[in-house]
């Protein structure tokens, strides 16, 4: 089959790879019809991770069922579904507890915890930026979608991730209706943030970006655009609240961060949401952040540590939630959003390609060039 596989530091290319098939009697088959390049894959592109070279990315995933493990009891070949990108077990501890991003069955490495499809230190898992995906407890796991699925594929594949993932960033940041909400980041994840604290009813969100055309897209889910290369953000948010600061701050960037100047500093966003959400406001941080590794040199040296206001953050009797998103939590309320009509996630999608555009794709997407906010792809 063909495959978007990884080839170096910023050099994919679509690739032949042997199927993905059956392994265990649990799985099922996909063949995948939409497949999303994420603001996560960009971590491995850019080499910044142990990515394997030869590995498939693809961890935002949707299609249509064509075979399943003698063990499958409930999903039927021909159901069109989506795929967390948590691959989870279901019943370990973790699981239990509806923590399904902190799998400890299907993450092979006993010191970890949580597995994704095409995904650095989350398992050997294929990803599904491919003709098909092999899907690992597939009852658990493939999210069942009604008649309307090929006519919203560009809604209901943001379930795979994004969607849900900025609803987990209001959730940890504890939105509640009338709220007001300061969003560091307009990117594809910052902007579901806004759609989902606007879902809640929160009665102000500002989202914080310096790209025109991803505050543009703020605007027009009728968030308020606050440029960081114009304006100081913590003023801009201040201003807006009669100075008392946000209710809430979601983060939506991750340790890749700019500061004012534009220089890469992990604890930008980190410290601009302390000092711009109000004594005892929530904090939900999404943006990768990972840990130090001892070997790293140079730029990479610096992703583990964050420099971060904490003095501020206790004085305010802040709270702050952490963390990669259990999507399986939130995917069935927020798909039957999609299909009531009440939320529709793709607005944000900016091309629409084959998986032979993918290497020019991935070249523009990690730029942030103008108007490539979210890429899909159609194998
Ligand atoms: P993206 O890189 O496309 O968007 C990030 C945006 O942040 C960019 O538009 C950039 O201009 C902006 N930005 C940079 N510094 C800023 C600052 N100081 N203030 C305000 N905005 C700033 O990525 P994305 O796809 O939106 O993903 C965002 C982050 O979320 C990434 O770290 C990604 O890995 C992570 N993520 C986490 C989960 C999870 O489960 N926790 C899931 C998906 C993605
Ligand atoms: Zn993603």
């Amino acid at each position: 089959m063909k495959a978007v596989v990884y080839h170096g530091p910023k050099d994919v290319a679509v690739t032949d790879v042997p199927d993905a098939e059956i392994e265990r009697p649990t799985d099922v088959l996909v063949k995948i019809t939409t497949t999303n390049i994420c603001g996560s894959d960009l971590h491995m592109y850019e080499g910044r991770t142990s990515f394997e070279k030869g590995r498939t990315f693809g961890h935002e995933n949707m299609g249509e069922v064509v075979e399943i493990g003698t063990g499958v009891e409930k999903i039927k070949v021909g159901d069109r579904v989506v795929l967390p990108f948590n691959i989870s077990c279901g019943f370990c501890k973790n699981c239990e507890r509806g923590l399904t991003n902190y799998c400890l069955t299907t993450q092979p490495d006993p010191s970890a915890a949580g597995a994704a499809y095409g995904f650095a230190e989350m398992g050997p898992y294929g990803g599904g930026q491919a003709e098909l995906l092999r899907v690992p407890f597939g009852d658990h796991n493939a999210l069942r979608l009604g008649e309307d699925a090929q006519d919203k594929e560009n809604d209901y594949v943001m379930l795979s991730d994004i969607f849900p993932t900025g609803y987990h960033a209001t959730e940890m940041a504890g939105v509640i209706p009338g709220d007001s909400v300061v969003i560091a980041g307009a990117g594809p994840v910052g902007l579901m943030a806004a759609l989902s604290a606007t879902i809640k009813g929160a009665a102000k969100v500002m989202v914080v970006d310096r790209h025109p055309d991803r505050l543009a897209l703020a605007e027009q889910i009728g968030a308020i655009a606050i440029d960081d290369s114009k304006v100081d953000p913590v003023q801009a948010v201040l201003d807006e609240t009669m100075g008392l600061g946000a209710d809430r701050g979601c983060e939506c960037v991750g340790y890749q961060a700019h500061d004012p100047q534009g220089n890469e500093d992990p604890a930008a966003t980190l410290n601009m949401l302390i000092n711009s959400v109000r004594f005892t406001g929530g904090i939900g941080t999404v943006g990768v952040f990972v840990p130090e590794d001892p070997g790293a040199k140079g730029e990479l040296a610096k992703q583990g540590k964050a420099a971060i206001d904490f003095g501020t953050h206790w004085f305010k009797g802040q709270t702050m939630g952490n963390g990669q998103c259990p999507v399986k939590k939130y995917n069935r309320r927020l798909r039957d959003l999609i299909a009531a009509d009440k939320a529709k996630p793709s607005w944000i999608v900016s091309h629409e390609i084959s998986l032979d555009q993918a290497a020019d794709a991935y070249r523009n997407f990690d730029s942030r060039s103008e108007g490539w906010t979210k890429v899909v792809i159609k194998p």
